[in-house]
């Protein structure tokens, strides 16, 4: 999942300043799952708003409104209306969302409330940590499933780095070495012969350059 913060309020509000009506729009995909971006971070920005503008003596009227996602242009619509009354839109979509939202509708300012951080996962509540940096080139086939772009310091693939002490990552003794954790993965398997495997220098042709894209013909209509 693409994983959010969100962003501090006084740049928002600043941004805010002057616009009598603005549509706050919420995701409830990945953002709301990692509790940055869906219908109860909306009500928080929204009030936010409305707060900030009463204690300017402006008149402000705040929408509030969230779709399933807004990283698919085809669940936009439902703003469609909304943001003819909107003179500016706050979206709490990750930035694939916020480009969406800034697409469809062209002639009116659309700010992020969100900053994207990564794609990862929640191994305990309250806590998501980076797992992949869409390389386009999967190398956890032959790293015993641990990534070593986003998980080692030094994005190696071939390690560790001579720095790793205790298992634990040069760079702070609370962060595991992920060549360490490799190790003792390939250990468990009886396949450590793959460290005997020199990776050449990643293809980075293959991660793709300006818009990346995939194309499924068998699910086009
Ligand atoms: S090797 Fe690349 S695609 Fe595979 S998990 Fe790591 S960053 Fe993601
Ligand atoms: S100590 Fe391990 S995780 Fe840290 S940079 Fe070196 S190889 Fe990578």
């Amino acid at each position: 999942m693409i994983v959010a913060r969100r962003k501090p309020a006084p740049p928002l509000l600043a941004a805010a300043t002057g616009k009598s009506t603005i549509l706050v729009a919420g995701c409830k995909g990945c953002v709301a799952v990692c509790g940055a971006g869906g219908e109860r971070e909306v009500g928080l920005l929204a009030t936010q708003l409305e707060l900030a503008a009463k204690r300017l003596g402006q008149k402000r009227t705040v929408i509030r409104a969230t779709v399933a996602r807004q990283c698919d242009p085809g669940f936009l619509p439902p703003f469609d209306n909304l943001m003819e009354q909107a003179q500016a839109c706050f979206s709490l979509g990750c930035g694939v969302g916020v480009q969406y939202m800034a697409e469809r509708y062209p002639g009116k300012p659309v700010f992020p409330a969100v900053d994207t951080v990564f794609a990862g996962g929640s191994p305990a509540a309250g806590h998501w940590e980076e797992r992949c940096r869409m390389c386009g080139e999967c190398v956890l086939g032959e790293t015993g499933g641990i990534c070593p772009v986003s998980r080692c310091a030094k994005e190696l693939l071939n390690g560790p780095c001579g720095g790793s002490v205790n298992g634990r990552c040069e760079i702070g003794r609370d962060q595991p070495c992920a060549w360490n954790l490799i190790y003792e993965r390939l250990s468990g398997q009886g396949r450590l012969k793959n460290l005997n495997v020199i990776t050449p220098p990643k293809d980075w042709s293959r991660a793709g350059a300006g818009v990346r894209s995939v194309a499924r013909e068998d699910l086009m209509p």
